[in-house]
């Protein structure tokens, strides 16, 4: 057996991995990453309240674990710019001055806004997008594509000193995705033969059996449904589904429509 130094032997080093909010629940999404004296964030979301939450506007991560690490917190990495994945940064920022968030380049767009209207100008918004590597403390981020009903979703794999830890972000492996922008297979397949030993896998109802069809198939839909019609039609959508906002105006074109986007 080699000799380990003494210093970077993960066996007097815990890794910890916390979870503040996201498990068991659809929101709050956020993870802590602990090695050492290090620490990284991953997400920072908020939770829309349920009906008997009476008078709260919006429920964020309890962050108390944080807040005693202060020092320790070395950077927020985003994995996709859901409300439910960084709808906390305006109200758990202010806790962090100076701690630099790392988002691809549409969560860098929006959260521009989010902090420009909540004035947190001094936590630097970085670029982290897939393909990049970075090495923040004794951990190595790896960012990389999946897809996702909003732009630019990506997983991120760690390296840390005692192996490496894979969060997959909320994903949908979609082979015919409108933006024509496939999930990274290939690093998957890669991070997975060199050996993974935490994996932190979310996609929205992944325990029903069976397979989600392209969202493609929703452009077709349209065609189907706004054809036959002559009055004017509504479509509901989240606002950050630009595949499906697309494919709203691509249907709308073909039958010589006209498109009002209304919302945020
Ligand atoms: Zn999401």
């Amino acid at each position: 057996m080699p000799k380990r130094a003494p210093m970077t032997d993960p066996g007097d080093t815990p890794l910890r991995i916390i979870p503040l909010g996201g498990v068991g629940e659809i929101g709050k999404n956020m993870y802590v990453v602990e090695y050492g004296d290090d620490i990284v964030v991953i997400d920072c979301g908020l939770m829309f309240p349920d009906e008997e939450m009476f008078g709260i506007d919006l429920v964020i991560p309890d962050i108390t674990y944080l807040r005693e690490r202060k020092a320790n917190v070395k950077a927020f990495l985003i994995t996709h710019a859901h409300e439910d994945h960084v709808g906390g940064l305006p109200y758990i920022l202010p806790n962090f001055p100076g701690v630099p968030v790392y988002a691809s380049t549409l969560a860098r767009g929006l959260l521009g806004i989010k902090i420009k209207e909540h004035k947190l100008t001094s936590n630097p918004l970085l670029p982290l997008d897939p393909g990049d590597e970075m090495e923040i403390g004794p951990f190595t981020a790896i960012p990389f594509r999946v897809g996702h009903s909003i732009p630019d979703a990506m997983g991120i794999a760690l390296r840390t000193p005692v192996g490496t830890i894979v969060h997959t972000g909320d994903f949908k492996f979609d082979h015919t995705p409108v933006d024509g922008k496939l999930s990274d297979f290939a690093i998957i397949a890669k991070l997975g033969a060199e050996g993974v030993i935490c994996l932190l896998s979310d996609s929205t109802r992944a325990e029903s059996p069976g397979y989600t069809p392209s969202e493609r198939t929703v452009g077709e839909a349209f065609k189907e449904i706004i054809e036959p019609l002559s009055g004017r039609v509504i479509i509901a959508t989240f606002a950050s589904n630009f595949a499906r906002i697309m494919q709203v105006i691509v249907a709308a074109s073909q039958f010589d429509r006209k498109v009002a986007v209304v919302g945020r």
